[in-house]
């Protein structure tokens, strides 16, 4: 219910790509994503590091930046009393990246373990013929070189997605290789069936990245989202 209206919203609006101001779909499907909010004023962002109580991410909300990191538009590790002053830099460089960028504001979220965690990626690809296919791999720059990366067509059933986790040439990075922690495998396991229920729930959801899913000890989180709607 909550996601249709976040996807009905979005269309309305004419609005046909999302990114972490879209955060709650994943939420309404019991995918955990960090504690946070999309603020206005550097006033609401230092308002939401108090309720966080401690050090935060900012990063710009806006439909015209694909990669934030790219602009200089994510803050990792930004202390209580940087908060305020981090907002206007945010927009700032957005503005400096493209005059006429529309920005919907600047998201203040909880800082997600990365140390304990591994950076995984999935995401939802719709192909013509086979439907939604929901894509599995390690993140960062793993994907990127290794394209250590997996496929299944939505639904992806539990033994599917499981069968997902063993494919990957780096599951055991994830299983506690190179004296890393093991990560939570159940939660990656629940976190593509959930996924794969969304997507498959919601036809007018062409693509959709969540780049990196943080997959640590004790479950996994995303922490980063970016989708396409028809
Ligand atoms: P983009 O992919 O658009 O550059 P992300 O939201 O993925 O933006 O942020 C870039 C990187 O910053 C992530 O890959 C991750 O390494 C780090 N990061 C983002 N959010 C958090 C967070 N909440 N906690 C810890 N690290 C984060
Ligand atoms: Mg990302």
């Amino acid at each position: 219910e909550r996601a249709r209206d976040i996807l009905e919203d979005a269309a309305e609006r004419g609005r046909n790509r999302l990114g972490v101001e879209a955060m709650d779909l994943l939420d309404a499907y019991g995918i955990p994503t960090p504690q946070g909010n999309v603020v206005n004023s550097p006033g609401d962002a230092q308002q939401i590091a108090r309720d966080i109580g401690d050090d935060v991410v900012m990063k710009i909300v806006s439909p015209d930046i694909l990669h934030k990191s790219d602009i200089g538009g994510v803050e990792v590790g930004v202390a209580p009393e940087d908060v305020r002053d981090t907002f206007e830099d945010l927009v700032v460089r957005a503005r400096n990246y493209q005059q006429d960028a529309t920005i919907l504001g600047v998201q203040v979220q909880e800082m997600v373990d990365l140390e304990s965690g591994t950076e995984t990626i999935l995401g939802v690809n719709r192909d013509p013929q086979f439907g939604p296919l929901v894509l599995f791999g390690l993140g960062g720059i793993f994907v990127e070189v290794l394209e250590d990366t997996t496929v299944r067509v939505a639904p992806v059933s539990e033994p599917e997605a499981t069968a997902m986790l063993d494919e990957i040439d780096s599951a055991p990075l994830l299983r506690g290789a190179r004296g890393r922690d093991r990560v939570d495998e159940s939660a990656i396991v629940e976190t593509v069936q959930r996924l794969s229920q969304l997507v498959t729930d919601f036809p007018a959801i062409l693509e959709l990245d969540i780049n990196p899913l943080v997959a640590a000890p004790d479950g996994a989180t995303a922490v980063d989202l970016r989708l396409t709607i028809d």
